[in-house]
């Protein structure tokens, strides 16, 4: 008789999907896991032959699929939910979020703004977010603190903060997190210049010879409007996507957000250039930034990850609703109702993500060897039934509540849509008191 192996954990669920290859779902499915990765994936069948689980968790009405990654967002700004909305992008910055944060953010702000953020994104299904804020150790303490894997970078911008006074200050401190997070098991450190009409070409050019010193990931809001691109055009004589090639910032080290204004030969560019597009379609809905041509992005062979931008212009952080919107919004803007598939939004929202991060080796999928950052969600719902094709479910049909299970790096973290060491009734308390102040002090 042959020995067992043996795991930690053996999830057998009636649906597997594990990204790659694109497309497939495997029928009860089972997924082994030791020391917080993969170690196999098949059959139940085959695998409870296999091994000797010290847990073993059956899923029988479940898919089972690797964990959301929401490649753009401002986690503190949760605490913004809803605090100034209907306006276009330019006058919802300057005259209500930059006033408000003017006013409000500080370290413990962005403490509770990303624990409430983190919270929401567990409990949706999201096990890795890529943030740019002011504050980022808080962030970085917050997410370890939760067992919540993170990108995080501290905005760099020209204006003054409460957390730096201009761009050397902010530089500097970038550097610094940069040094203390480099080969941290949880976090990322990146370099996270607010947007091309907010930060200076001696900025631009100060922050790339960091990102090559420590070989750190660049995010960067770019071409989010039509008046940003024509603004360049008026200041710098060239459009920003130009400038920035210029500023030796595009490469295969930058993810740029939004990308609503793309003509044919800077997709052309991007591609050439393994930049990273994070796609927030509901933020641009919603601030009518315009649409990014995520269809054609993907046909000319650029990576695209999806985000949900921050609270303050969502205004939630549902990565299942931003595919779903995702998947519709591109085939209203290639006229296709082929335009991104079911597949092809998962993917979007999982291993496009993990690429926009550099963490494609460990995250995005459901292979062996990657982390087991792994998510259940219930198909036995009535708005989710029949069900025909799982993975048209997912996208289409399948709302975060039926999330029930999430585990980051093999650690529980909701189980039966409840939460594991997660303290949500004290999470809450701290954002109804937030709310509290921030409307006193607003009125
Ligand atoms: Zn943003």
């Amino acid at each position: 008789m042959t020995a067992f192996e043996t795991c930690d954990l053996l999830l057998c669920a009636r649906w597997v999907i594990p990204i790659v290859p694109e497309g497939f779902c495997l029928e009860h499915g089972a997924l082994a896991i030791a020391q917080g990765k993969i170690i196999a994936l098949g059959t139940q069948t085959q695998l409870r032959a296999r091994f000797q689980a010290r847990e073993t968790i059956d899923l029988p009405e479940h898919v089972l699929m690797p964990g959301l990654v929401n490649a753009h967002t401002h986690a503190a700004m949760s605490l913004m939910r809803g605090i100034a909305d209907d306006y276009a992008l330019m006058p919802w910055l300057n005259e209500h979020i930059w006033p408000a944060e003017a006013k409000h953010v500080s370290p413990a702000f962005a403490r509770d703004g990303v624990r409430l953020a983190i919270a929401e994104q567990i409990r949706g299904g999201v096990t890795c977010m890529q943030d740019m804020y002011f504050f980022p150790e808080q962030s970085a303490e917050v997410a370890i603190e939760m067992g919540m894997r993170a990108a995080v970078g501290g905005a760099i911008i020209e204006f003054p903060s409460a957390y730096a006074n201009g761009a050397p200050e902010y530089l500097a401190k970038a550097r610094a997190m940069l040094e203390h997070y480099r080969n941290h098991p949880m976090i990322t450190p990146i370099l996270a210049p607010h947007a091309p009409y907010t930060v200076s070409d001696q900025s631009f050019t100060a922050l790339m010879q960091l990102s090559h010193d420590f070989d750190a990931r660049v995010h960067c809001h770019i071409h989010e409007t039509a008046f940003e691109v024509e603004d360049s055009i008026q200041q710098h004589g060239m459009r920003p996507l130009a400038r920035l090639d210029q500023l030796g910032v595009i490469g295969k080290n930058l993810t740029a957000t939004h990308m609503t204004q793309l003509l044919p030969a800077e997709m052309e560019r991007l591609a050439e250039a393994s930049v990273s597009i994070a796609h927030c379609p509901e933020s641009n809905l919603k601030l009518a930034s315009g649409f990014c041509q995520v269809d054609r992005a993907l046909k000319t062979g650029i990576n695209v990850a999806l985000g949900t931008d921050g609270c303050a212009s969502n205004n939630d952080l549902d990565m299942l609703g931003e595919m779903k919107t995702a998947a519709l919004l591109a085939k209203a803007v290639a006229g296709d109702a082929t335009a991104l598939n079911a597949a092809q939004a998962l993917t979007m929202a999982t291993l496009g993500g993990a690429r926009s991060m550099g963490l494609e080796q460990s995250i995005g999928s459901l292979e062996i060897g990657k982390q087991a950052d792994v998510i259940a969600l219930r198909m036995d719902e009535l708005d989710a039934l029949p069900v025909f094709n799982p993975i048209s479910q997912v996208v289409y049909a399948n709302h975060r509540r039926q999330v029930s299970d999430v585990w980051i790096a093999g650690r529980a973290r909701l189980r039966n849509s409840l939460f594991v060491d997660i303290d949500s009734a004290a999470i809450a308390a701290n954002a109804r008191a937030w709310g509290k102040k921030i409307s006193e002090r607003n009125s």
